[in-house]
């Protein structure tokens, strides 16, 4: 096996988290062999034909800037754009697509198999090759073995993967598709702290079956706003989804049949998304709503299926039927396909660096559902990070890539789950940063695209769309600070400020909501040869601009404390003074930094400035020693 070649990486998985991986590393130079079960489902969308959304759709627009695909190829599949929470501030305004599950798929496939750097594999991976603590390569199910100096794991709900609908039980990763049970096998006998989940699916409906005649109509936004930077305009035709209600005959059939659906009848413990409950826990858990909200969202400009987003289920499938057919619009729908829960494996993911490579194997890099996130975006975003230091594994210097929570939403999300673990299924919310006024979807690539321009990780065209929209962005910035105005120019402008004489820049002036950008494009002819979305980009920093100027020392306080690094081997029981609990949280984690040790759930100011002291003390006695 020694004379073998060894390929930079290999990476498992056809899912959203493996191409970005496959993507990122092949990007950075690295030639990458790309192993997954079934290479016609590399890119499928497992349940809701949508990219996006609250939280979510940050992580696409990072992704995007980092020289991620997924953004790219939603913008390929979409039917329909939407930015959700659109009331409220832009920082917490979720762009989302609807998107053909043909078309994004292809999109994607076309971007894998175009990368002259992947190789793709169609295999399944049986076990790791490890020795001495350093992943070196990977067993195919045909007992092949194949040589790697990193690999990237990115398995989807896989593991063990378990299907439930109604008392029938599946082995399946998805439904049709094979469980990963070897390799789970094999995860377990490294003695890798595994856990188990659950996550569902709704029943999908023949389109032609559904009387959408009364149903209220949703069309999406006039102004689309795209994912990626690449996008100058709209790929296909646009199309709309419609809403429906369930009833009380819906949730009374519901309660009469909990015994027919697993989750409460006791064959499923594992815990699942909180936040995007099946119907039965709807009905169960908010007993006191009369209806819940469905949304029929076409899976594809000419497919002739629905999927009726918000009943997830697992039900029986008769029961599912008859439930279908209580709501308005559905009385004569029929299931093409049941819901279905399922249950898998996946890591602790306290058990990984930032960086997502296992703390205990060199080489080894986890990425995904694996790691107990749900979502096509959470996946992605943890992918691509996975794929950036899996090639720089390969690169002299032994670099790392870790992104913290003030620089990005992948960067809270990752630091969430290797710091604090997940219970359940982790998804990202806007909530979750604490830092959100500045990381908004629309700077995303002001904030790191320069990285991924150090990194290799975006394309040149990509690059060189970023370069000449920041050259753009800062003009645009430097004439509007020029640019001062009296209350009485601003007044004519419809912005009212106090008639105190004092001039203001239009900056400033911009941050007020009667400023729109066609006034100022119409008075200020300097700026009339820009594009609205860049111009839009300045009003929005200017909104932020006291915000964020307020919320500096937390941001620069914890730069601080991310610089502070902890040796991975710290003896905290020399570290005086630290409770009980404290000790145990250090030593089950083991932060990278002080910045992530404050994060620990338990870690009180007082035991993180005992961490702080001794490690001075320890820098400080080795120095001496050095
Ligand atoms: P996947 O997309 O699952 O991809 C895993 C890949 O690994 C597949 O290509 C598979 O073939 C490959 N693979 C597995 N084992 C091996 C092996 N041994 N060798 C080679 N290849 C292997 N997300 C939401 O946001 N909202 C939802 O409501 C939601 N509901 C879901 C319902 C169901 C039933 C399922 C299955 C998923 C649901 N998801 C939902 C989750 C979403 O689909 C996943 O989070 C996302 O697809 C995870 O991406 P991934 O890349 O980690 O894994």
């Amino acid at each position: 096996m020694k004379n073998k070649k060894s390929i930079d990486v290999i990476v498992i998985g056809g899912g959203h988290a493996g191409v970005e991986a496959a993507n990122a590393a092949a990007n950075m130079g690295a030639e990458v062999l790309f192993i997954t079960i079934d290479p016609s489902k590399i890119g499928v969308m497992s349940c809701n034909p949508a990219i996006g959304g609250i939280g979510k759709g940050h992580i696409v627009r990072e992704v995007d800037a980092l020289g991620g695909i997924m953004s790219k190829c939603a913008d390929k599949g979409s039917i329909q754009y939407k930015v959700l929470n659109s009331s409220k501030g832009p920082a917490v305004r979720g762009p989302r697509c609807q998107a053909d599950r043909k078309l994004y798929q292809s999109a994607i496939y076309e971007e894998v198999s175009s990368n002259n750097n992947i190789k793709i594999l169609t295999a399944m991976v049986k076990s790791l090759i490890i020795r001495n603590s350093k992943v070196e390569g990977v067993i195919l199910n045909n007992d092949k073995s194949i040589l790697a100096k990193s690999v990237v794991l990115t398995t989807g709900t896989f593991l063990n993967g378990l299907i439930h609908i109604g008392s029938r039980k599946i082995y399946a990763g998805r439904i049709n598709e094979k469980s990963s049970t070897s390799l789970a096998a094999c995860l377990y006998s490294l003695k890798l702290p595994m856990a188990r989940l659950k996550t569902g699916t709704p029943p999908r409906l023949l389109k032609n079956s559904i009387n959408f005649k009364n149903l209220e109509e949703d069309k999406g936004d006039k102004r689309p706003q795209y994912f990626s930077m690449e996008t100058k305009k709209v790929f296909n035709e646009q199309i709309s989804c419609f809403s429906t209600w369930t009833n009380n005959e819906t949730h009374n059939l519901i309660r009469n049949s909990f015994n027919e659906s697993p989750i409460y009848n006791g064959d499923i413990s594992s815990n699942g998304p909180r936040y995007c409950p099946s119907i039965e826990d709807k009905v169960s858990r908010f007993a006191d709503r009369d209806r819940h909200r469905v949304m029929l969202e076409p899976e594809g400009i000419d497919s002739n299926t629905i999927y009726p987003n918000g009943i997830s289920t697992s039900i029986s499938e008769k029961i599912q039927q008859l439930m279908i057919n209580t709501i308005k619009g559905l009385e004569t729908a029929r299931i093409e396909q049941p819901g279905y829960a399922i249950e898998y494996d996946h890591i602790d993911p306290r058990a990984l660096k930032h960086t997502l490579e296992l703390k205990k194997i060199s080489g080894l890099f986890f990425a995904g559902q694996i790691n107990g996130t749900t979502g096509y975006e959470e996946a992605a975003g943890q992918g691509i990070v996975a794929g950036i230091n899996a090639a720089l594994k390969q690169r002299q210097g032994n670099k790392e890539f870790y992104l913290d929570r003030t620089q990005a939403y992948i960067g809270v999300m990752i630091d969430d789950l290797v710091t604090r673990g997940t219970p359940e299924p982790y998804r990202m919310f806007t909530s979750r940063a604490e830092h959100r006024l500045f990381l908004r979807a629309d700077n995303a690539d002001l904030r790191l695209s320069d990285l991924a321009i150090k990194l290799g990780s975006i394309s040149k065209t990509r690059k060189n769309i970023f370069l000449n929209n920041k050259t753009k962005i800062n003009k645009i910035r430097d004439i509007a600070k020029e640019i001062r105005l009296s209350p009485n120019e601003a007044k004519n402008i419809k912005i009212d400020v106090s008639f105190d004489g004092k001039k203001r820049s239009l900056y400033d002036l911009l941050s007020f909501e009667t400023c729109t950008l066609e006034k100022v494009k119409e008075r200020f002819p300097q700026l009339k040869k820009f594009d609205v979305e860049l111009l839009e980009k300045i009003k929005i920093e200017s909104g932020y601009k006291i915000h964020i100027e307020k919320h500096k020392d937390s941001l620069d306080s914890y730069r601080i404390e991310s610089k502070v690094k902890l040796p991975y081997n710290l003896n905290y029981k020399n570290i005086g003074g630290l409770s009980k609990e404290c000790l145990l949280a250090l030593e089950k984690i083991r932060p990278e930094n002080l910045a992530q040790a404050s994060k620990i759930p338990g870690i009180t100011p007082a035991a993180l400035t005992s961490v702080l002291l001794y490690t001075k003390k320890v820098k400080i006695k080795q120095k001496k020693l050095a």
